[in-house]
């Protein structure tokens, strides 16, 4: 067992945040090898119960839970600031490229490196990531992950139609190779595999049914994709089914609205979408940089939680023009704010932290794992640094509240209020 002494910061079952100033979190080996939270809370309080435990001190700083990246590509990592007209054009002229190259293993290890030190050095400890339509890019970032430690979760992109060549995969092959890769990756270690379909354009019916079997057969496998971005798109699937109630429906029509399937962005749903992802256990992964950059929409956070659909932050990149939880959460801010399209809200600073961490982890069906540290969580770690830069020293030092110190940590905030980043690894 370890502990360590710092500010702490937790979140209770409600969402709401628990913050000690004076805190201690102690940490040892859970039954896996991992290690979890034992205790934690005040230093008076958990230093009696644990009066023997190795201390580290690190005044001044904030132990907060490592953040989750609820949607992203690793592929796109080297697409990221590329200016394009919208949606589609962006795909064709940039990522498709990119992705392309992923065919090739010592490519795809080289990106999968690259990525997970930004991650790291960013904070984040856990993501749901798209790889590409190559066996090799899931197995290069899961080989990394693993060696890492880390709480990951990837999958073989499916796209057999609409697709340029080097991309595009074909049907039955896509499903054989999905299953070898459950096989392969799912539940090792701390590696989750997600059944991944890029989008409803890009696969055929056979493609999306056989998805939605494996999802069937695979309860505990997530599922990810993309569904309601842009205006543009969501014509397009009317076009092509013009069957389906919605653009959602045609997922639901295909068994891929479970939990443990998360889709990215959800903006242009109406109240029966809404209801349907409540209904199904479904989450939204929010991606407001990536929105904000393409000119997609608003999320509209308040309808969401009305609705009771589970959803959270994401980064996005490549379309998202940051792997900065902090940029994120200030850009998801933004977004509630406007209020031309919805109703326009403050988010609370604290309710924004929780969408990127015990939210997360609850949209995307790891309550009680990670996201959090509370007694059992994984002990995936941050420690801030509130004087990392002299704006951000001078703002959280007339910070008289948690909501206003977390707030200058969003709005000022970058890789460099990330001092440390601890992972549960033994
Ligand atoms: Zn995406």
């Amino acid at each position: 067992m370890h502990a360590y002494r710092a500010s702490l910061l937790r979140f209770d079952d409600h969402g709401q945040p628990l913050f000690d100033a004076d805190g201690l979190l102690v940490v040892g080996p859970g039954p896996e090898g991992w290690n979890r939270v034992v205790d934690a809370g005040s230093h008076t309080d958990v230093s009696r119960r644990h009066p023997d435990v190795l201390v580290t001190h690190w005044p001044g700083r904030l132990i907060a839970p490592g953040f989750i990246d609820l949607h992203l590509h690793y592929p796109q990592t080297d697409v990221i600031g590329s200016p394009a007209e919208g949606l589609l054009p962006w795909l064709e002229r940039y990522t498709f490229p990119q992705e392309a190259r992923f065919a090739d293993p010592a490519h795809a290890a080289e990106v999968a490196r690259f990525f997970f030190d930004e991650l790291l050095r960013h904070g984040v400890t856990t993501a749901l990531t798209f790889a590409t339509s190559h066996l090799a890019s899931v197995d290069a970032a899961m080989a990394e992950a693993q060696r890492r430690g880390l709480r990951f979760i990837t999958g073989k992109v499916l796209q057999d139609r609409h697709s340029p060549d080097g991309v595009r995969d074909s049907t039955e092959q896509s499903l054989i190779d999905t299953d070898t890769l459950i096989r392969r990756w799912h539940g090792r270690d701390r590696l989750g595999y997600a059944i991944t379909p890029r989008f409803a354009p890009t696969s055929t019916d056979v493609q999306l049914r056989g998805a939605g079997e494996l999802a069937a057969r695979h309860a505990d496998v997530w599922v990810q994709s993309h569904v309601a971005e842009n205006r543009d798109e969501v014509r397009w699937v009317t076009e092509l089914y013009p069957q389906a109630r919605s653009y959602l429906d045609v997922y639901a029509g295909f068994g891929l609205l479970r939990e443990r399937a998360v889709y990215a962005h959800c903006i242009h749903l109406d109240a029966t979408d809404r209801a349907l992802m409540a209904s199904s256990g479904a989450a939204a992964a929010a991606s407001p940089t990536s929105n904000l950059f393409l000119g997609s929409g608003f999320f509209d956070f308040a309808a969401a939680r009305a609705a009771g659909m589970r959803h959270g932050l994401a980064s996005d990149v490549g379309g998202g023009t940051s792997f900065s939880p902090f940029h994120t959460m200030l850009a998801a801010y933004t977004v509630g704010r406007e209020g031309q399209t919805k109703p326009g809200e403050s988010l609370a600073p604290s309710h924004l932290w929780w969408l990127h961490t015990a939210g997360a982890a609850q949209a995307l069906g790891l309550p009680g794992v990670v996201g959090n540290l509370m007694p059992g969580h994984e002990a995936d770690f941050v420690v801030l640094n509130p004087q990392a830069t002299p704006l951000l020293a001078r703002r959280t030092a007339q910070a008289d509240s948690l909501e206003e110190l977390l707030f200058a940590f969003i709005v000022l905030g970058d890789e460099r209020a990330v001092e440390r980043v601890v992972l549960a690894v033994p």
